[in-house]
């Protein structure tokens, strides 16, 4: 398209009209792209422009004219300095998506973050003793009020807690787990996978659907560092099926002095069961049965920051911290002031109504109607029917949420949703035969006026189309 002869101006025939790059820079274009851009990337723009079109030249394509070129160069620039990471509003119904940057923070969380890393902090330096301290205790003293742990670290996400905990207690020794939790989490992550990267030896006991007490006692023979229990996360044990209660496998794990380490997933704090879900067990019942250590995500149902969490007895985290894998998979300023705000909402039992995902879970069906409902006014069009959201972040599994959807009918759903996805801010909806749905429930009230009107201009653009 570029390489056509452009509305204004005369084609250019002779490379030798082919402006140089100083003449363009000194265009009151380019004189602005300087200011917004930089010269470094305005020149580079330019230069690209100006060899594509000696390329195209060789190739007896004809050249732009100058308004063209300076196009062109706009073009670039634009396309060279978007950002690549967007906001996104999730009309989905899938609370923890992980494709789509899981829990949304608070406002508290989100301001921590802002006051801690606009200027400096007192990450690592204690203000008591003016000397270096550790940046470990900013989550610690938090997590024991709310969990009752004796002692905490948090590092860079679950996987690099499960990993942490391996290398430092089981390195070249035997780990007991059930085969009935050796499970892929999503994004080809296997728990066996990244206990074999630890240098651990699996000692996989019971059958695919069930374990026995007995099974993990006969493992005992073979002196295994520790027990590992793992959630099962997304996907549910059914039918023909047991497996021994985490307290029989603490009293297990005692018995023998070693550790029961239980890889929690989501690590919720609040009991789902409140909100009209299965209940997933939460990191305080985990300890309470016994647990030596309990490791947990900080971005699913704790609804915070990406982070991984390990609570539990303070000689084996003291283990854990001392180790120097811990400094490479450590958590960011960013992490622990973020993670800090959003704990201090369970504290203060204002977790439903501060955190975003609880907020989005405890949403009751009427409220979803009268959202949907007003949004089928404003767009004068659609359908309102009952549905269902998730949960979703590997939590809960086939659990479902009543929810009221807008239905949108559409000749072209798959291009309907395209058109959405390619909206400033992108709007990611569910798709479901000939229909369009949009979930109230993880659009966010303050995304409300700009999901309607995006959705109010890719309406109008359909409907011309049609026409
Ligand atoms: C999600 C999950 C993990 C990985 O957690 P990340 O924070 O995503 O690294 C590990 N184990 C279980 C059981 C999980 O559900």
């Amino acid at each position: 398209m570029h390489l056509m002869k452009g509305r204004a101006g005369i084609p250019m025939d002779s490379l030798r009209d082919l402006p140089s790059v100083d003449a363009l820079l000194q265009t009151t274009q380019a004189q602005a792209w300087l200011v917004d851009f930089g010269r470094r990337l305005t020149v580079e723009a330019i230069r690209t422009t100006l060899d594509e079109q000696r390329a195209a030249y060789a190739q007896a394509i004809k050249l732009i004219d100058r308004q063209d070129l300076l196009q062109r160069v706009h073009d670039l620039l634009g396309q060279w300095s978007a950002p690549t990471l967007l906001p996104v509003i999730n009309a989905a119904g899938v609370v923890l998506h992980t494709n789509l940057g899981r829990a949304p923070l608070s406002p508290a969380a989100l301001q921590a973050v802002q006051e801690v890393s606009l200027g400096y902090s007192n990450l690592e330096y204690d203000l008591q003793k003016g000397k270096r301290g550790s940046r470990l205790l900013h989550a610690e003293a938090l997590l024991q009020r709310i969990t009752g742990c004796e002692a905490a670290v948090v590092v860079n996400n679950n996987a690099a807690a499960v990993l942490l905990v391996l290398i430092t207690l089981a390195r070249r020794r035997a780990v007991v787990i059930s085969r009935t939790q050796l499970v892929e989490i999503g994004g080809g992550f296997r728990v066996p996978d990244v206990m074999r990267q630890s240098g651990a030896r699996l000692l996989e006991v019971g059958a695919t659907n069930r374990v026995h007490l007995a099974d993990y006692e006969a493992a005992l023979e073979e002196r295994p560092a520790l027990i590992l229990h793992a959630h099962r996360s997304n996907f549910r044990l059914m039918g023909f099926t047991s497996e021994p209660e985490l307290s029989e496998l603490a009293a297990l794990a005692a018995k023998a002095s070693i550790p029961l380490v239980d890889d929690l997933g989501s690590g919720a704090l609040l009991d789902t069961a409140r909100y009209g879900l299965a209940h997933e067990p939460t990191v305080q019942e985990s300890l309470a049965a016994g647990s030596d250590l309990v490791c947990f995500s900080g971005d699913k149902l704790l609804g915070g920051p990406q982070a991984g969490i390990i609570v539990g007895r303070a000689d084996l985290v003291a283990r854990l911290k001392r180790h120097p894998l811990a400094r490479a998979i450590r958590a960011d300023k960013l992490c622990l002031s973020a993670l800090s705000a959003t704990l201090l909402h369970y504290l203060k039992d204002e977790a439903e109504r501060e955190i975003p995902i609880w907020r989005m879970i405890s949403a009751q069906p009427e409220q979803l109607r009268a959202r949907a409902e007003a949004w089928q006014n404003i767009l004068g069009q659609g359908q309102v029917m009952a549905g269902e959201s998730t949960v979703g972040g590997g939590s809960l599994p086939g659990e479902t949420l009543p929810t009221f959807l807008l239905a949108l009918a559409s000749p072209s759903p798959a291009r309907f949703h395209e058109r959405l996805r390619h909206s400033h801010p992108p709007i990611i909806a569910r798709q479901e035969n000939d229909q369009v749905l949009f979930d109230p429930r993880t659009v966010l009230v303050e995304q409300e006026p700009v999901f309607l009107r995006l959705l109010q201009q890719v309406l109008e653009v359909q409907s011309k189309k049609r026409s």
